[in-house]
């Protein structure tokens, strides 16, 4: 009886809200104290079934087959032919992305980005470098600008970065990260979406990060949209006997690379540092962990990558874009890095029979949910504030419409300061605007889009307006 007491003035107020444009929630009322996991979509959890390691195995085991992939190695078109070098594995990517879109009717534009690279420390005479991927156009003409992400680097190295001869397998380093843009763009090429896919696999990664440099400034001077981007390297969950294979790890940056330092003041000031757009980023990630079961689990980690380590995600951040890193549980480094050679009874060298095909399968599954959900969401709420005008101890919040015409409506989360995770949710509808009972000194809040079918945004935290 109360319960529909209360529904009934809910609805009312909901009513009154439409029609104001508005809506006010006070805290004694019923909100969800943790947020409930997305929903999983029946289509999305079809399509990583038939994510196979089988097929990882073999993608990963061809790759190695080129001998070395050094971005200094071989590329003229007899190393090609013969097989070796990194102009071999170029065109072999190429080849299977392009065989891919044959299967769905021509879906996928396979596209590469070539460039040539000076001479540097690593880079020992002017090389070029090429960057190939596939687009998976979106079906809906304004989502389409929209973009998401996958990315691995094709790339390898051994002992002595300037060693183009000996063999340098690469089979965790980053064969799997390649394998898993490979996997997810055959496997969700089979479904449409409304915004665009990108499976890319970049190379240069050892030399300097300097493939995924130049995507990600290309992708910037012509102003592309992209909303996401999963860089995974190292995800073969190396077999060593300390591996938890039930885990992949996030990384996400926190202060932004890309912020003014005027943005950078306004972070100091309010607490944002554990606010970045990527840690939003790595949040809907662990939320997609709980709605699809991905075999592996997503942690996250607060910090940009590991010690002494860097990865392609930060030359999207860099130029601004939002971009995480997943890399297995527990390193081997042994196995990274190293010419193939037995020393001390120690067995050197990333060669394939120390990544496990099940565990890559894993990582790419949680990819492929992550970027199907991107994909099938509406845009998320675009200048979305919160207003500091007056001292006081509501919290008014107001956004824009989705881009794109897609949200049904929209929901306000928010959470303790010193929580990692979005502990509190609140559905307020198709307004613009909120105020809620909470004193937004003691909370951070952020807003994001849903539709109809419970897709979701990803959240933005509100700048302050006075
Ligand atoms: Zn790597």
């Amino acid at each position: 009886m109360i319960s529909s007491l209360k529904n009934k003035k809910r609805s009312q107020l909901l009513f009154v809200s439409l029609l104001l444009g508005a809506s006010t929630w006070a805290q004694s009322q019923p909100v969800s104290t943790s947020p409930e996991p997305m929903a999983a979509d029946g289509r999305i959890s079809a399509a990583l079934k038939q994510i196979s390691a089988e097929r990882i195995r073999a993608n990963i085991e061809k790759l190695v087959s080129f001998g070395t992939r050094s971005t200094i190695s071989a590329q003229d078109p007899a190393s090609i032919t013969a097989g070796r070098g990194i102009g071999a594995a170029r065109e072999w990517i190429k080849s299977e992305f392009e065989r891919y879109s044959k299967d769905c009717g021509g879906c996928l534009e396979v596209k590469t980005d070539s460039f040539t690279e000076p001479a540097a420390d690593r880079i020992p005479q002017p090389t070029v470098i090429t960057n190939v991927y596939a687009v998976l156009k979106g079906t809906d003409a304004e989502n389409a600008k929209r973009i998401v992400l996958v990315t691995g680097h094709y790339d390898s190295r051994n002992s002595d970065i300037l060693d183009t001869k000996s063999d340098a397998p690469g089979a965790n380093d980053d064969g799997s990260g390649a394998a898993v843009s490979l996997e997810c763009a055959r496997i969700l090429s089979k479904l449409k979406f409304p915004a665009t896919i990108i499976f890319l696999t970049v190379a240069g990664e050892e030399q300097g990060l300097n493939g995924s440099h130049h995507f990600a400034k290309m992708a910037k001077e012509q102003a592309w949209n992209i909303e996401a981007v999963l860089n995974n390297d190292i995800v073969g969950g190396d077999k060593s006997a300390e591996q938890d294979r039930s885990l992949v790890r996030v990384f996400s940056e926190g202060l932004p690379a890309a912020a003014t330092e005027q943005e950078i003041r306004r972070i100091r000031g309010l607490g944002g540092e554990n606010d970045s757009a990527s840690r939003q980023l790595a949040r809907y990630i662990a939320d997609v962990g709980r709605a699809y079961d991905a075999g592996v689990k997503p942690m996250l980690v607060f910090r940009l990558d590991r010690y002494l380590r860097g990865g392609d995600h930060a030359s999207f951040n860099q130029q601004g874009f939002t971009a995480v890193r997943f890399t297995e549980f527990r390193e081997d480094f042994h196995h990274q890095h190293q010419n193939v050679r037995t020393e001390n009874g120690i067995e050197y060298g990333d060669l394939p029979r120390f990544v496990d095909f099940d565990y890559v399968a894993h990582v790419a599954r949680l990819n492929a949910a992550t970027l199907a959900s991107l994909a099938s969401a509406p845009a998320p709420p675009a200048n979305v504030h919160l207003l500091t005008k007056d001292l006081e101890n509501d919290s008014t919040l107001t956004w824009e419409t989705s881009p794109g015409g897609r949200a049904s409506g929209y929901e306000i989360l928010w959470r303790a300061t010193t929580s990692p995770e979005w502990e509190h949710v609140q559905k307020v509808g198709s307004v613009l605007r909120t105020t809620l009972k909470l004193s937004k000194d003691n909370v951070i809040f952020a807003v994001r889009a849903v539709d109809s079918d419970g897709h979701r945004s990803l959240p933005v935290v509100p700048l302050p307006e006075r």
